[in-house]
């Protein structure tokens, strides 16, 4: 059964999607049989591995509004053992028409079940929102990573989204975890960045993942290539940072509660 990862904070910019596509490589590289669902509908997760697609049949959309047929699956790298279940603008849609459906936070959890046994790993990036598609994430995934940007106001936002993972898992998910806080875009040579770890660690402890992103240009410019920074540059500190996050992730045990 695969463990299902969500990559969750309500603010933008924190580097959900650029943790979501080179953690998901990371754990493919490593041999694992991994699923990356955009559940954003700005789509940045698909278009970074090079997917962009016009047809909402051929999206998330399909799966999470209509429930025939096979999930339009693609696997954009022959290297790695990673597939997509790409999103686009037309998301924002089924966000607004799945309110009106019956259990609507528990539809991706639904859909998402009988593909459980294909992989090792399904890995959700979450729009930056507390609403329906992210609860929708919360609702499904076994754990959640949560990515902190090192920077002044890094917590700010973060109560409000322990409070959301505790509801949901009061109402619908009792064992969802808390697999870790990441600190990316940690830039050694500024102050701040080291004063912003530092601070979080005080105040959060074991719950920071002992990897920290870097700041790192090729992490930055691999999604205009297509491609994961693995793919990009194999040797700069992203991908040695996201080699360590999945090892990390796989030593400890994706974390059950
Ligand atoms: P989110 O999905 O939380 O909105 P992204 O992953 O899209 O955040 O990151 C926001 C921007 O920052 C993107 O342009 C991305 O390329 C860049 N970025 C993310 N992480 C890093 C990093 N560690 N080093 C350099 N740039 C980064
Ligand atoms: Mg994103």
């Amino acid at each position: 059964m695969a463990h299902i990862l969500a990559i969750a904070n309500q603010k933008g910019g924190v580097g959900k999607t650029t943790t979501a596509i080179n953690l998901a490589a990371a754990l493919a590289q490593a041999g694992r049989r991994v699923l990356l669902v955009d559940c954003d509908p700005q789509g940045n997760a698909s278009s970074g591995l090079g997917i962009r697609i016009q047809d909402p049949d051929q999206t998330l959309y399909r799966v999470l509004l209509h429930e025939n047929g096979p999930p339009p699956l693609s696997r954009p790298l022959e290297e790695l053992p990673l597939w997509v279940l790409p999103a686009n603008p037309t998301l924002a849609a089924a966000e607004w028409n799945l309110t009106a459906t019956p259990d609507s936070e528990t539809v991706l959890a639904a859909r998402l079940q009988p593909l459980s046994d294909r992989f090792h790993f399904i890995v959700l990036d979450c729009p930056p929102s507390l609403g329906l598609l992210t609860v929708n994430t919360l609702c499904a995934a076994h754990s959640v990573l949560i990515p902190l940007q090192c920077e002044y106001f890094a917590m700010e936002g973060l109560s409000l989204l322990l409070d959301t993972i505790r509801k949901i898992k009061l109402r619908w998910n009792p064992s969802l975890a808390i697999q870790g806080i990441l600190l990316t875009m940690f830039d050694r040579r500024n102050n701040l960045s080291h004063q912003v770890a530092t601070e979080i660690r005080k105040h959060l402890g074991s719950r920071v993942l002992k990897t920290l992103i870097p700041r790192n240009v090729r992490l930055s410019e691999s999604p205009s290539h297509g491609l994961p920074v693995l793919l990009y540059d194999r040797s700069c500190a992203g991908s040695r940072a996201y080699t360590a996050l999945a090892r990390e992730i796989l030593q400890k045990g994706a974390h059950r509660e």
